[in-house]
């Protein structure tokens, strides 16, 4: 029986503790993964040649937002959205993938109308990005030792999954390349790009599904 085909992605870094060592296990697996990169961090010349070396060894490289001042949708102030992805971008370059991917802040993983305002979402159209969401989020993040299982379970549990790691210190990618083994030992494989369920844009455009993704603006700032 074929395995789950898994799309890794690791978020909020580049960090110079751990990004290199993740780069160092994904080549010598010869696994292709996204980098969903932080904004201000790659004003920060030693960070961005973390962000430059991923990309020249053939890894993704997408928006997730300049700060990480959380869920798009909770945010009532005008002009934030277009600040928080725009800086992003012109931060990025020529290091943008040319779908220009952008991943929504989840806020500790969840999905919901949290995810992006009615201003994020005109502006993610206005810049043709490609939202992209996950299927899998293990808490790596918060668990150093423990998501490794929930991973495996996650991952196992789905034909597509799409992993969401963090290149963070905090010891939780230690296990990373004991993970991908273990993962690839019950039979899963590998691929760098991203199925249609956890596409909300597609280069500016709406996919199915992208109005439950977005807070209604009478709602905006109410929710906890
Ligand atoms: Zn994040």
């Amino acid at each position: 029986m074929a395995g789950p085909e898994v799309t890794l992605s690791f978020d909020n870094g580049p960090e110079p503790e751990i990004t290199p060592f993740v780069l160092d296990v994904l080549r010598q697996r010869g696994l292709k993964a996204t980098f969903f990169v932080i904004g201000r961090k790659l004003a920060d010349a030693a960070q961005r040649r973390l962000a430059e070396r991923a990309h020249a060894e053939g890894h993704w490289i997408g928006n997730h937002s300049w700060s990480h001042a959380g869920p798009l949708g909770e945010r009532r102030d005008a002009g934030h959205a277009a600040a928080e992805l725009g800086r992003t971008q012109a931060e990025l370059g020529t290091l943008t993938h040319s779908d220009r991917l952008f991943r929504p802040v989840g806020g500790g993983g969840r999905l919901g109308p949290h995810l992006l305002s009615a201003e994020a979402r005109d502006f993610c159209a206005a810049a043709g990005l490609t939202v992209v969401t996950w299927s899998a989020v293990p808490g790596d993040w918060h668990d150093a030792d423990g998501w490794p299982d929930r991973a495996f379970a996650q991952c196992m549990a789905q034909m597509r999954p799409v992993l969401v790691l963090h290149d963070l210190p905090g010891g939780a990618m230690r296990h990373l390349d004991r993970f991908l083994g273990a993962l690839a030992d019950a039979g899963a494989s590998f691929r760098q790009d991203f199925p249609d369920e956890v596409l909300l844009m597609r280069r500016g455009l709406p996919c199915a599904g992208l109005d439950s993704f977005v807070t209604p603006p009478e709602m905006q700032g109410e929710a906890a």
